[in-house]
């Protein structure tokens, strides 16, 4: 009896221009003008592969996308995964950040209101009898609660009066032939501004595969430095200033800064794929593989910044190395080093190494720029270098006697965690008030299962870590997954999400599971033409809209169930060394 057999799917399948939500598919005529363009006309094609190359990649990867008045391209806050080039008509940037900017209810934006206490306390008996109930008109869509319109078979977000936006709100104009969006696709980081439609305007999208592979071939780094020029010219200076060390620069030094600063990237872009096999085997040698960028002894050429991904930083221990700690987006390496260099007036070398975890792009400041910051500030009276060596909250190491531990929370990726759940097993009576807490507070359904990896006596429960990078929100269609901008939650709004499980496939912690859905009398809500029960994700939200924060951690008697920001070195140790 011969076996089933199907073809094995492959990248291009499905072209890019073939996907919802495209308008025409992309054409070898349309390919060869897009080929006449900058950058591309500037890029080196022979270095591509054959089945790689640069027409076949604009082909596949890239669509031609139009736009009507007012239609909201990027919208700040939402993770990209794509670039734009402006093809013909003008669209607007946001300029201000902030209370400046274009408030959320404009942009569409749910606003997520808080249980009143009362609301809190009748959820112990008024919770629908059915687990995971919505309210029909707001799944169908027959009360939208956004400004959305249909524009060439895609549903979009749009802004209903451009002029007075444009009156109340600084923006700017782009005019065909700029590129916007690079720097959050390739960068793994939520879009910084809003861009929308002036007036009718055609773009070119191109997917973060692409651009990753024209990057990948393109000898001559042709668009390369286009995507570092922008992020130099535009968004670098703030970038630097969110670290305490560069916010009183002067606007002369900071220009040189900008000048002089160099950016590099390390290990492999396609990130979610890694993480998962790290957590698939927990035996992994936590040093194989790692592109190292400053070496254990050697004397830094000036401070490291990370711009996105994680960094790890260990030490030399007997034959091998141990991890002493590691570093997130906008954390500072070597600092400390070059102020014990200026303190003994000689170079020092570092005591610790860096390498990369996965994908990272880092930026390098010149250690003469950094020695003159802190002469300023020395002179300024604000005397970093004759305090001790500063170890500023941006590199801080955490200190865990367990190395083992450390190593392992790293290896399996938990330090992405901005709200790791961790439960004290020596507390622990598995009473799952906790669970139940979870439950009332989300409508009878808990949004995690008391099971995970055991790492010495504490369990890390299958439950949403609100990662750092938030892998899962890379391919959502609509949107749905997404930051809360107030409190930087990772949540996911019922109203948009359309059930595909592309979240679910892409959580590295199989934290995210797609439920049926039922009315409040407990029947399952199915497609008016399929008649399939609809699914949708659903997460731990960290009871976004309970007062007294995440009802699990509360509601544990035993004090043995916490949320650990894996980012404050503090709490870690408070939890982990216990
Ligand atoms: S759903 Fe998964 S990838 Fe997304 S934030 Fe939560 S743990 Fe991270
Ligand atoms: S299932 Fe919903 S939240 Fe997840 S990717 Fe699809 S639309 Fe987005």
């Amino acid at each position: 009896m011969s076996e089933p057999s199907v073809t094995r799917p492959r990248r291009w399948d499905k072209p890019f221009s073939l996907e919802a939500g495209s308008e025409n598919e992309m054409t070898d005529t349309d390919v060869e003008e897009l080929l006449q363009l900058t950058p591309f006309c500037q890029i080196d094609s022979s270095g591509f592969k054959r089945s790689l190359s640069l027409q076949e990649i604009l082909k596949n990867d890239a669509r031609i996308v139009g736009f009507d008045d007012g239609d909201i391209i990027v919208r700040r806050g939402d993770w990209g995964s794509s670039a734009f080039l402006i093809l013909s008509g003008n669209v607007r940037v946001e300029l201000e950040r902030g209370e400046s900017s274009l408030p959320d209810e404009i942009l569409g934006r749910r606003h997520r209101r808080m249980k009143t206490l009362w609301e809190s306390f009748s959820q112990l008996w008024r919770n629908h009898r059915e687990a995971e109930v919505r309210e029909v008109a707001e799944v169908s869509g027959a009360r939208p609660a956004m400004n959305t319109r249909l524009t060439r078979g895609r549903t979009r977000i749009y802004l209903q009066e451009v002029s007075a936006v444009l009156d109340k709100y600084r923006t700017a104009r782009l005019e065909p032939g700029h590129w916007f969006g690079e720097l959050a696709a390739l960068g793994r980081t939520s879009r910084v501004a809003t861009v929308f439609s002036e007036g009718v305007s055609q773009l070119l999208e191109i997917r973060w595969q692409g651009i990753r592979d024209i990057l990948r071939y393109d000898t001559h780094g042709g668009l390369k430095s286009y995507i570092e020029d922008a992020f130099r010219e535009r968004a670098l200076a703030s970038f630097l200033r969110t670290d305490p060390l560069f916010q009183e620069c002067s606007t002369e030094l900071m220009q040189r800064i900008v000048e002089q600063a160099e950016f590099y990237t390390f290990g492999n872009y396609d990130s979610s794929r890694p993480f998962k096999e790290l957590n698939s085997n927990p035996l992994r040698i936590t040093e194989t593989g790692e592109p190292v960028i400053i070496r254990e002894g050697e004397t830094p050429r000036g401070i490291v910044m990370i711009r996105s991904g994680l960094a790890r930083i260990s030490q030399r221990y007997y034959q091998g190395r141990r991890t002493v700690g590691y570093l997130s987006p906008g954390q500072v390496f070597g600092l400390e080093v070059i102020q014990s260099g200026m303190k003994a007036s000689v170079s020092q070398p570092c005591q610790t190494q860096l390498s990369a975890i996965g994908h990272l792009n880092v930026v390098v400041i010149p250690k003469e720029l950094v020695e003159e910051i802190l002469e300023q500030q020395n002179t300024t009276g604000n005397n970093a270098v004759t305090e001790p060596p500063r170890l500023s909250p941006t590199c801080q190491t955490v200190k865990i006697d367990d190395e083992a531990l450390l190593g392992q929370l790293i290896d399996r990726n938990y330090v992405q965690g901005t709200s790791l759940m961790v439960i004290d097993l020596d507390r622990c009576t598995r009473c799952d008030d906790c669970v139940r807490a979870c439950a009332t507070a989300h409508d009878n359904n808990p949004r995690f299962i008391r099971h995970g990896p055991v790492l010495n006596h504490f369990m890390v429960p299958s439950s949403c870590l609100h990662c750092v990078d938030p892998v899962c929100m890379i391919e959502c269609p609509t949107g749905a997954i997404y930051r809360d901008l107030g409190q930087g939650d990772i949540v996911i709004n019922d109203q948009t999400c359309i059930g595909c499980a592309q979240c679910a496939s892409n959580c590295p912690f199989d934290a995210i599971r797609m439920v049926d859905i039922r009315d409040s009398r407990g029947n399952l809500i199915v497609d008016s033409k399929t008649h399939a029960p609809l699914t949708q994700a659903t997460k731990c939200d960290l009871c976004i809209d309970q007062r007294t924060g995440p009802a699990c951690e509360r509601a544990c008697p035993h004090d043995a169930l916490f949320r650990v920001d894996m980012q404050d070195a503090v709490q870690v140790e408070e939890v982990f060394a216990r």
